[in-house]
């Protein structure tokens, strides 16, 4: 079975104007079918056919470039498109707001310290949101396509939140404003989703 390009759980202009319709088009179509598509290349007539995404990319170190970058490509957007949504924004509420007091502070605390992972984050990466091995809440970044799965990462654990913060996912509607594209991402954080991932990793 090869990898699928998951449909986006919304249309693409339900983000606006947060996220701009063009950008979610090319991102979805362009981007993501591409790590799809490269990915599947990859693991042709490897033993990673077959394999889920979560496996290859906790044992990464032990593959090329192609599967890392493309693998990476293909689990982060998809967790990306899922952890929006046009009912987004406000606040988590139960266990998860709950966690994100304990280990921050407070919400405000929390975006504070993603948005700095977000903002410096030099080049191409993510900013995450993550449960630890300790079960514990903690914001990192990666480079490119990395992500906290891989065995290869500084922080190790389960991501609940990321947000893309290559060019190609903002650059259209923010140009070089990177720090207003990471702030506008609060609108549309599908809390519920979050805590899902959540409960589910804890
Ligand atoms: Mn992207």
């Amino acid at each position: 079975m090869a990898f699928e390009l998951p449909q986006l759980p919304y249309a693409h202009a339900a983000l606006e104007p947060h996220i701009d319709t063009r950008t979610m088009e090319i991102h979805h179509g362009k981007h993501h079918a591409g790590y799809t598509n490269n990915l599947n290349n990859a693991i042709a007539g490897t033993d990673l056919e077959g394999k889920n995404i979560e496996d290859i990319l906790a044992n990464i170190s032990q593959h090329g470039g192609a599967v890392r970058n493309n693998g990476g490509g293909f689990y982060n957007h998809d967790l990306f498109w899922k952890v929006m949504s046009p009912n987004g924004g406000g606040a988590p509420s139960g266990e998860l707001g709950e966690a994100i007091n304990s280990a921050f502070g407070s919400l405000d605390a929390f975006k504070d310290a993603f948005s700095k992972a977000a903002a410096t984050r030099f080049g191409s990466g993510w900013a995450w949101l993550i449960v630890n091995a300790a079960g514990k809440l903690e914001v990192c970044s990666t480079a490119n396509q990395d992500n906290p799965l891989m065995d290869i990462a500084e922080v190790k654990g389960t991501p609940i939140l990321g947000i893309d913060v290559w060019e190609h996912a903002y650059y259209l509607n923010y140009q070089n404003r990177r720090p207003d594209y990471i702030s506008a991402f609060f609108n549309v954080v599908n809390w519920e989703e979050v805590a899902t991932r959540f409960a589910a990793a804890k």
